[in-house]
């Protein structure tokens, strides 16, 4: 997915930022909460996987909204119920456009990509899978792509498998083929692992699956802000992403669906604005979207996230994906460089996330100590327990890249764990 750094890409980002280095960031003046110090330290933000931070851009929108724009959605009579509407719509429509979906209809919004995925296990799995069905996923993804479907199958009786990754965190595809069979009705893939940062190849996958008759959900949490992603291209019946990653508001994501699966696919919550007709007779849906969209929505979260979404466009994501890389390149060489420390999850096609193990020094520990020195990152299992089973750890440091990241983030993370190993005699 991430278009490798080519040397036009290194002169344009070092002209940008008015400086030599490649690994200047010239956006990340464009983030406020990056020039608040944390601990007395010049912030070193690399918790992108977790959460990313917003750009003025974005919290103006917000505010914008609630100072201009403020009321319910649909079906409102009055000027500003309309404005708000508009305002709701036209962000649907800034999803298709980051997606390069067919229709703003195929476009769902969610609380996030969690939601957006127990929303397709509750409606369209429980209309569609019987005892004896199949689900497949992969061995490295995130909670949220499997407790969904552990849950499913115990409603259902389906099965849900996982094909194994190889020691350099990438999936094994001759597992994955042997794995898919005609019982497989949904095949669920993390987009890029948020622990290993592995990029999978969506696309063939895809192809392997629709062979084998199965639908394919993508969960894009990590992927969106870092690449181009083309649901059209890759060909995937659902795909599914957060907006706090994408530098929008928590509490809203969207949900792709293929519109021929989106209109068999029954509501899965009940409530205002997802109806047609009500009666205590019976009721009847709303077509599109909106079925299932229950209640009032995150309106203003959605409005910011379509800024979120025309800032990373103006900026274009293959300039994205090409700075992340470049800092990603910087940061595997010179952590492999530190004696005592291991990278864990080597693939060939990675995206910005790295995660590590130093010898004699636990994960939450070593984020201690970074944190002292205001590098933020992230130690644990990252949602991903049966990944860190497989690699036989209870879990790894993280550190996870944005476009606001510069060499000084590098600097101060390698930094961060010498000094680390200083301290624990290591
Ligand atoms: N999938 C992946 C790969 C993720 O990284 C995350 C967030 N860590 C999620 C799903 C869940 O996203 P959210 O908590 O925003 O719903």
């Amino acid at each position: 997915m991430n278009a490798p750094l080519t040397s036009q890409h290194s002169a344009q980002l070092a002209a940008d930022s008015g400086g030599d280095s490649p690994l200047a960031s010239p956006w990340a003046a464009d983030f406020p909460i990056l020039a608040r110090p944390v601990r007395k330290r010049r912030l070193a933000y690399l918790d992108n996987g977790a959460t990313t931070q917003k750009p003025g851009a974005v919290i103006q929108a917000l505010e914008a909204f609630y100072e201009q724009s403020n009321a319910n959605i649909h079906r409102g009579v009055h000027w500003l119920s309309q404005h708000a509407t508009d305002l709701y719509e036209e962000a649907r429509e800034r999803v298709r456009v980051l997606l390069n979906a067919p229709d703003s209809q195929d476009v769902v919004f969610t609380r996030g990509t969690t939601e957006a995925i127990n929303l397709v296990a509750q409606s369209w799995g429980q209309k569609v899978l019987r005892a004896g069905d199949e689900i497949l996923v992969t061995g490295m993804e995130h909670h949220s792509n499997i407790v969904p479907w552990q849950l499913l199958c115990a409603r259902t009786g389906a099965v849900l498998r996982h094909a194994r990754i190889t020691d350099t965190g990438e999936l094994d595809l001759d597992d994955f083929r042997a794995q898919l069979n005609p019982r497989t009705r949904l095949v669920g893939i993390a987009h890029v692992s948020n622990a290993l940062g592995t990029v999978n190849p969506v696309a063939e996958l895809v192809r392997l699956a629709h062979e084998a008759g199965a639908l394919v959900l993508v969960d894009g949490a990590q992927a969106v802000a870092h690449a181009p992603v083309d649901v059209q291209a890759l060909d995937c019946d659902f795909y599914a992403f957060s907006g706090h990653k994408l530098y929008g508001p928590t509490g809203i994501g969207a949900l792709y669906v293929r519109g021929t699966i989106l209109a068999g696919m029954p509501p899965w919550q009940g409530g205002g604005d997802m109806i047609r007709t009500v009666s205590f007779e019976g009721s009847t849906w709303a077509a599109g979207p909106q079925r299932f969209e229950a209640g009032t929505p995150n309106i203003g979260g959605s409005v910011a996230l379509g800024a979120a979404i025309d800032y990373v466009l103006s900026i274009g994501l293959e300039r994205i994906a090409a700075h992340e890389a470049a800092l990603l390149a910087e940061a595997t060489e010179r952590l492999r460089a530190l004696p005592g420390v291991r990278l864990v999850g080597t693939a060939a096609h990675k995206a910005g996330i790295l995660s590590f193990l130093v010898d004699g020094i636990h994960p939450h520990d070593l984020g201690t100590i970074l944190d002292t020195e205001g590098v933020a990152i992230r130690a644990g299992h990252h949602c991903a327990m049966p990944l860190m089973s497989h690699f036989g750890i209870p879990g790894t440091a993280r550190a996870s890249f944005a476009l606001y990241n510069d060499g000084r983030d590098v600097d101060a993370l390698v930094a961060g764990v010498r000094k680390a190993q200083k301290l624990f005699g290591v």
